[in-house]
């Protein structure tokens, strides 16, 4: 079976094409500018076919859906000879709140319930849904399954998830911690216990998805037991451009100071804050390496923070689940960055966690960076979010 993946954004859509017997790629893109313009980027990975990159017109969603599709099947760019050997459609969505524990099988109610989420998930959530029923309407009768973000941590105790504001807005509203990167943590946690040799009741993982935004999760019995992401992505450690943690004051202290509203406050504590405005340089934590090395201050405080908010996190999950057996480091960073793993774990040998500094010089593969005397097993492993969505739309599919 065929799986196409889809991660659609207000103005982007992102794709991958599975082949299911093999569980590789066998076609991948990106649409752009939807609503704007439009632009197209296909890239067959099979047969030897040309890329297509090249300005289209995509007035919205549906427009994208339709050429990708055309692509997909064409002579010249094609990897299937037609549209009925794609078996079913994966959709990313941001937040399921909480009425989901695992992905569905798309029906009127499930659509229902992502449009009740729009209040939590504002920017995700709506294009998400475009996605769905512009493949719905260009693949009529083809199953479309919906992978939430916030599925895996739905799982949390309540003493993990809940905030201690008045218990109606809980009640009423759903305010609460959610979490977010589901897909990811639930993934490398799995594989982890894999690799690692444990058995997953009794299992006490770490993971660390470390990328542009990033998060942390305490997995125990294979199930998240807490997250820093909160009620929206913002909370946790600092991240590329958002803040993470703050005092909550500081947004009435920001908005009264620059006389904005609290929203445009909050605009700038998700796009202009984090390891961006400590630096000055970059949110991209390999010119922060750059700048730092050449003796910039700053660039060097804003990792340091970064890395000092990951140890937090470490030590706090430790204490929360009575022990680690494995940390596990994902994502851009997570993956690519032997510095920034090494900072993160410093000063945890009294944790049993003990570095491999010649193991830990991978990059991007699944590699063990403890070493073999370390209490604590520590594991770089790659995420693969498109996999696990279309590991689970094959499975509800053939349900
Ligand atoms: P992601 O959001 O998972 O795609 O991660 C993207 C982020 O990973 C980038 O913004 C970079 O900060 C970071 N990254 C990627 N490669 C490296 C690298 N070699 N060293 C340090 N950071 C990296």
């Amino acid at each position: 079976m065929k799986i196409l993946v889809i991660n659609a954004g207000s103005s982007s859509l992102k794709y991958q094409l599975f082949d299911m017997e093999t569980e590789t790629i066998i076609a991948k893109g990106l649409c752009e500018r939807i609503g704007i313009d439009g632009h197209l980027k296909h890239t067959p990975l099979v047969g030897e076919k040309p890329v297509f990159d090249s300005d289209m017109d995509f007035p919205t969603h549906s427009e994208a859906i339709a050429a990708v599709l055309d692509k997909l099947v064409s002579a010249e760019y094609g990897v299937v000879a037609s549209m009925s050997e794609i078996g079913a459609v994966g959709h990313r969505v941001l937040h399921g709140g909480q009425k989901f524990t695992e992905s569905q099988l798309v029906t009127a109610d499930v659509k229902q319930a992502i449009i009740d989420c729009f209040p939590l998930g504002p920017l995700h959530n709506p294009a998400n849904l475009m996605g769905i029923e512009a493949c719905e309407k260009a693949m009529p009768g083809v199953p479309q399954v919906a992978v939430f973000d916030t599925a895996f941590h739905q799982t949390m105790p309540a003493s993990s998830y809940m905030y201690a504001v008045p218990y109606k807005y809980y009640e009423e509203n759903g305010v609460r911690r959610y979490g977010f990167h589901g897909t990811s943590h639930r993934y490398v946690s799995g594989e982890a216990i894999k690799v690692m040799g444990l058995e997953k009741e009794g299992s006490k993982i770490i993971t660390c998805h470390l990328g542009n935004g990033s998060s942390m999760a305490a997995v125990k019995d294979g199930k998240c037991f807490d997250t820093s992401m909160g009620l929206t992505p913002l909370e946790g450690v600092p991240m590329g451009t958002r803040c993470g943690s703050v005092d909550p004051a500081v947004v009435e202290f920001i908005t009264n100071l620059e006389g904005c509203t609290v929203s445009e406050t909050l605009t700038m504590l998700n796009k202009k804050s984090g390891v961006l405005a400590i630096s000055g340089v970059s949110s991209d934590f390999r010119d922060l390496d750059e700048a730092a090395a050449q003796g910039n201050e700053r660039a060097q405080l804003a990792i340091d923070m970064f890395t000092y908010g990951v140890k937090k996190y470490i030590g706090a999950y430790a204490a929360a689940m009575g022990g680690v057996d494995g940390i596990v480091f994902t994502a851009g960073i997570g993956e690519n960055s032997p510095e920034i793993r090494r900072d993160c774990l410093a000063g945890l040998e009294y944790l049993g966690i003990e570095l491999d500094e010649e193991a830990n010089k991978c990059r991007g593969k699944v590699q063990k960076i403890s070493k073999d005397s370390s209490r604590v097993q520590v594991y770089v492993i790659p995420t693969n979010e498109e996999l696990v969505i279309a590991r689970d739309t094959k499975e509800i599919v053939e349900k």
